[in-house]
């Protein structure tokens, strides 16, 4: 049987991730990637364009909460392209968890 890979690689520094407490996914661009916390720290002092929120944050969690719960509400009415952006939000908010945390979590 194949043993799962149980590290992830930091794509500041390209060393190992360990720590879920240590770990940040961001978006670059439209590529999702993980950090240590101090690298994504760094990276979005050097670059100007690539200083968004890390996408397993505490603000990405609430913004998660608020579109599933927009999600929810507007799929009554014809705001159509608010369900589809609420869908899209959760969607990569469980990728990041299944690619990248859940490993760190066992
Ligand atoms: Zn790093």
């Amino acid at each position: 049987m194949e043993e799962k890979e149980k590290y992830i690689m930091c794509n500041h520094c390209k060393r190992l991730i360990k720590d879920k407490d240590d770990l940040v996914v961001a978006f670059d661009f439209f590529a999702m990637n993980p950090y240590h916390s101090e690298c994504f720290a760094q990276r979005s002092k050097n670059n100007f364009f690539m200083n968004g929120n890390p996408v397993n944050g505490t603000v990405s969690n609430a913004v998660t909460v608020f579109f599933g719960l927009a999600g929810l509400l507007v799929s009554f009415t014809d705001y159509y392209i608010l369900t589809i952006v609420s869908i899209v939000h959760l969607s990569t908010r469980l990728y990041s968890y299944f690619k990248y945390e859940k490993i760190l979590e066992e």
